[in-house]
């Protein structure tokens, strides 16, 4: 299991980031562990001693560097050794990020050779299934435009909107997340021959808690997770990972 664990802006002094990245080193042993957080605390996990924690970020730069104030690049994340990065959360979306500009961060990405973690999911679900589209038509806009071998390289986390940030309770249910993972492989086995559709990781994230996370890991065909607010409280992120493996 590939769990990324999404610390948001929740994380905000050096003392609690390195509380959560020591904790995760003793985790590694039951899941592959990456922790996306704030860019600032990237520099400082990297310049520690080596681990089996992969370092992630929450977003990137559509920009190639140079005289851009404020842009964090691609380049620059690779050059501290970062593995994946989230890209097209629900959160940047809300706040006016388009398909277009998610595009362009996945091919900055996949130009240093970090996999982007492309986040997809509809706000609300309709009688008439309509939310499959908005699902469909975001994987489309990234993966019609990637060669066969940029499309092997992404994980796709589904995060249905309504799901994030309640409670276990008012999470997805297994067998609906089951069908999304059946449909989310078929749309992307419009762009990979054969079986290699499934060789694209497929993460679920939406109020994955301790409570909740072994039965939607069961059966419903996730590689993993993208964990939001139960990663950064340590006993909870340490209950959640040893419910999975
Ligand atoms: C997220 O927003 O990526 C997420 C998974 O959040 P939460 O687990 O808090 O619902």
């Amino acid at each position: 299991m590939l769990i990324i664990a999404n610390w948001k802006a929740y994380v905000d002094t050096t003392e609690k980031a390195k509380k959560l990245f020591t904790s995760a080193k003793r985790l590694t042993q039951y899941a592959d562990i990456a922790l996306a957080m704030p860019h600032p605390y990237i520099g400082m996990c990297a310049s520690g001693p080596k681990s089996k924690v992969s370092l992630a970020a929450q977003d990137v730069s559509i920009s190639t560097g140079g005289a851009d104030t404020g842009e964090v690049t691609a380049s620059t994340l690779a050059s501290l050794g970062v593995t994946y990065t989230i890209v097209g959360h629900s959160e940047r979306r809300a706040k006016g990020e388009a398909d277009e500009m998610i595009l362009e961060k996945v091919k900055r990405l996949l130009a240093h050779n970090i996999t982007p973690i492309l986040c997809i999911g509809e706000k609300e679900r309709d009688m008439d299934a309509t939310y499959l589209n908005v699902v469909r038509a975001q994987i489309t806009a990234v993966f019609s435009q990637l060669s066969q071998k940029e499309r092997l390289s992404m994980v796709i986390a589904y995060e249905p909107v309504w799901a994030i940030g309640k409670t276990a309770a008012e999470s997805i249910q297994p067998v609906e997340l089951e069908e999304m993972v059946l449909y989310i492989r078929k749309v992307l086995g419009e762009y990979l021959p054969g079986k290699s559709a499934s060789k694209v990781r497929v993460l679920y994230g939406g109020s994955a808690e301790p409570g909740n996370a072994r039965a939607l890991a069961g059966g419903s065909g996730v590689d993993g997770f993208l964990v939001g607010h139960a990663s950064v409280d340590v006993p909870t992120f340490s209950a959640l990972i040893k419910a999975v493996s």
